[in-house]
């Protein structure tokens, strides 16, 4: 039964080709700046970056017109209607905020596919001022200290019930990884050929020597659509 899969998404490079963080300076190239601060940490970094651009007077609006140019990765709209229509439980864990994600998800008519949404939090104020918080504390020192996908993974497994359930994980970065070691051999990871991941992946096979999920290299959301498919038939 496809019931017994949990699917688990990043955002930035997997279900969009790009990165909203970046993508949103498009609107003013100098904020780019600010994201060359090696001192801060990433969230305070892009709640200053959405400062400048409200000193600036770029409004909502002009956000949504922004991400709008930022395209979903070929195929992963497919892949989510797929996961949706087999009901598989599925969630995003993003270190981007959850007013792009909630943004691009509505734009991009998938917001029914997806269950719940792990991001750090972002709203905006009367003065079209995007604020932004870190999504949780956490003690893991791996990870950025606004958030930890493993500490996520771990509570969203415990809290709905699903250690039985297979993991299928869709991801391509270095904050992925430590979602993965929260992870059974019999689950899958999806890791972006190229990417990353994969790189941390097949080094702490070799090096670690590790005990790892199935990891399955993807270019495109066909790729890891055609993989989901096989693995639905086989739970069947
Ligand atoms: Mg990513
Ligand atoms: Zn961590």
């Amino acid at each position: 039964m496809a019931s017994n899969l949990l699917a688990v998404f990043d955002f930035d490079h997997t279900l969009v080709d790009g990165n909203t963080d970046t993508w949103i300076t498009k609107l003013y190239e100098d904020a780019r700046h600010l994201q060359n601060n090696q001192d801060l940490c990433w969230t305070d970094i892009m709640a200053e970056v959405f400062r400048t651009l409200h000193e600036k007077k770029f409004t909502k609006l002009d956000f949504e017109h922004c991400l709008q140019s930022l395209p979903f990765t070929e195929g992963m709209k497919e892949l989510l209607s797929f996961i949706s229509t087999q009901n598989i439980q599925c969630a995003i864990i993003s270190d981007s905020n959850s007013y792009f994600i909630k943004y691009l998800l509505e734009f991009g008519n998938v917001m029914h596919c997806v269950k719940e949404i792990y991001s750090n939090p972002a709203n905006w104020t009367d003065s079209q001022l995007l604020t932004i918080k870190h999504y949780h504390t956490h003690n893991c020192g791996q990870c950025p200290i606004n958030m930890c996908k493993g500490d996520i993974l771990k509570s969203y497994i415990r809290n709905t019930d699903s250690a039985e359930k297979t993991i299928l994980y869709i991801g391509d970065g270095r904050n992925d990884y430590c979602a993965t070691l929260q992870m059974k051999p019999s689950d899958y990871v999806f890791a972006r050929e190229g990417y990353r991941l994969l790189k941390l992946l097949k080094q702490s096979v070799q090096i670690l020597q590790k005990t790892q999920p199935i990891v399955i290299p993807w270019t495109t959301g066909f790729d890891i659509l055609s993989e989901v498919k096989s693995i639905v038939e086989e739970q069947e």
